[in-house]
Order: C-alpha cells, then sequence, then structure tokens
C-alpha cells in the first residue's frame, strides 16, 4: 500500500465516541444517532475488541432500511459491481466529541470492506442483550490502532456542500478531489505516518526500567513478536555504529562515566512509506545511533530532518 494521497483507498467511518469500543460494560456512546439514544448501545461498541488477531467494526451506511441491509458503495474504493468485498483500505474512524468537533479516534489499515453487513464469527462475543452484532470491516488486529483519549486531534472538516466533506452521511468516500477531501486525505496519511513512527521509535528506545515494568504490567506487548524484532534490530545498530552520536559524536560513556555505558536512543532513519504493512526494519539501513538533544532536532520537522542536515547546521554554527 502506497503512501499516494490521491491513490490510497480511503474510507471515513463515523461512529459514536467510546473510550475503548470493547463494549458497553464500563464505557459510554456519546452519539446523535437516533439508535443509540433510544436504546443506549450501538453496533459500534465492538469496534476494538480483537478476536482471534482480527479486529470487526461496524458503520451504519445511509439509505432507508434496516440497516443491516444497506450497503457500502465499495465500486467508489474501485471494486467491481460483482464483488463482495475490497481490500487493502485503510479506514479512518472518526466520532463527533459534543460541540467541539469530529475528531479522527483510531483506523484500521489494509482493511476488508464488505459490501453487505456480515454476521460475526461464532465466540466472538459480539452479542448484546441477545442481539448479535455484525461487522462491515475487518482487519488484522496488528494493524488497527485505537487512539487514546488525549490523542485524538485531528479534526475532520464540516462539509460545505454533499461533496468533499462529512456531513449527514455516516461513510464518506473522500474520493471528490474537491479541497476538503484532498486536505483531509493529506492530514490523515502525514498523521498516521508521524503516529507510526513514533510508536516505532518508543518501542526501540525503551529503557531497561520501561521494559521492566511492561514485564509485570503488560505481558502482551513483550510477547508481541514486532517488539522482539525491534529490540533485536536496536542491538545490531548498536553494536554496528557504537554506542555514540551518529550527528555529534556525543558518548555517554566518555562523558558522564560508568552510569553512561551502553545509554543511546535509536532513530529509525527510513520514513516509513508504508502504513500498517508488515515490514521488515535492516538495522544497518534504517536505524542510527543518536543523543537525545540530536534526536530531538531531527524530529523538529517532519518529514524529519537528515542526519547531514543536522551535522550542517552544527558545523555552520561552528565555522
Ligand atoms: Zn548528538
Ligand atoms: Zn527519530
Amino acid at each position: 500500500m502506497s503512501m499516494n494521497i490521491s491513490e490510497e483507498r480511503i474510507i471515513v467511518f463515523r461512529v459514536g465516541w467510546m473510550k475503548h469500543y470493547q463494549g458497553m460494560k464500563g464505557d459510554t456512546i456519546r452519539s446523535a444517532a437516533r439508535f443509540v439514544i433510544d436504546e443506549k448501545y450501538g453496533y459500534e461498541m465492538y469496534n476494538f475488541l480483537p478476536y482471534e488477531g482480527y479486529m470487526y467494526g461496524f458503520v451504519q451506511p445511509s439509505g432507508a432500511g434496516n440497516f443491516t441491509e444497506r450497503t457500502i458503495r465499495i465500486e467508489r474504493l474501485g471494486a467491481a459491481k460483482k464483488d463482495e468485498s475490497i481490500e487493502n483500505v485503510l479506514v479512518a474512524w472518526v466520532a463527533p466529541l459534543t460541540n467541539k468537533g469530529v475528531f479522527l479516534v483510531g483506523w484500521y489499515s489494509n482493511a476488508i470492506v464488505y459490501r453487505k453487513y456480515q454476521t460475526p464469527p461464532k465466540g466472538a462475543g459480539r452479542v448484546f442483550k441477545d442481539v448479535e452484532i455484525g461487522y462491515y470491516v475487518k482487519a488484522r488486529e496488528s494493524d488497527c490502532i485505537l487512539l487514546p483519549e488525549e490523542e485524538r486531534t485531528l479534526t475532520v472538516p464540516k462539509a460545505k456542500n454533499q461533496m468533499g466533506g462529512l456531513g449527514q452521511s455516516l461513510v464518506w468516500y473522500a474520493d471528490s478531489g474537491q479541497t476538503n477531501d484532498r486536505l483531509f486525505r493529506r492530514d490523515l496519511l502525514t498523521f498516521i505516518e508521524l503516529y507510526e513512527h513514533q510508536r516505532l521509535e518508543n518501542e526501540l528506545n525503551e529503557t531497561r526500567f520501561t521494559m521492566h515494568r511492561f514485564v509485570e504490567g503488560a505481558p502482551r506487548r513483550v510477547t508481541s513478536t514486532t517488539y522482539e524484532r525491534n529490540r533485536k534490530a536496536r542491538d545490531i545498530c548498536i553494536n554496528y555504529y557504537g554506542a555514540r552520536c551518529s550527528v555529534c559524536g556525543f558518548d555517554f560513556l566518555d562523558f558522564y562515566g560508568k552510569i553512561g555505558k551502553d545509554y543511546i536512543q535509536v532513530h529509525h532513519v527510513k520514513p516509513l512509506s508504508d502504513v500498517g504493512q508488515e515490514y521488515e526494519i535492516d538495522p544497518l539501513q534504517d536505524l542510527r545511533p543518536v543523543c537525545p538533544n540530536c534526536h530531538a532536532m531531527i524530529h523538529r520537522r517532519n518529514p524529519p530532518y537528515t542526519i547531514e542536515e543536522i551535522k550542517a547546521f552544527i558545523q555552520k554554527r561552528g565555522s
């Protein structure tokens, strides 16, 4: 999947605002939808409840009649009229927060979007008050991100007309080519790229202290194979380049003595050009040891400065 703004298959689904989307227990749905107000629950309540490695998401397509009989117009994502589903779609979940606007709450990458309502797999726990809660979209759990509430900062433009923006409809194809559509596509992809990059670098740079905490507090992360792969990549990078800054040469052991031994951060050089795709780090090509100061300067811009650019800034100052 490329990060091409106009070519990326993107669909925006508007749902009620929840904290976890793992059921109604301990959570609330904030929504203006008639159904949610009347019934005190919504079919989106399980949108981030994984089952056997997959996430199943619901949105209410527009149209008349029973909402489980409505369809998503997947031909607008490039599917043929006869197709029942389409793959490799980036699904952006957005939700309104009272009076404040509509915000990105999470996404599924590499998702399958179905034309018709799908009944949930048996045993998935997608039942509420004896009602089966179905879905229209499915994605691998590892390709799905739900933002914590404080990180839901990307707003969705309001529609001035039926084109270019999320209006009354709960499904927005963002394919008109008009300004709102193009800007949102760009902002969305930039946001996701930056988020995935930070997540990767956080994983690369967790200290021993936080790793220890993970062992005790959150076993899910430790058993994750990507996590272990990232730790290995970090070690290979540092063994090769040494535990000193690739920009300014700072060496923590030299400067601080033995408490600085082995301390260094790792910067991921290659911008993630693929969202959510299974991606293997090349520790020597893609990673460089950097000190926290230089690392902060590298990320003063998005896309980040190169190591050479930061070196040049230092040289310019010194001359
Ligand atoms: Zn440095
Ligand atoms: Zn970095």
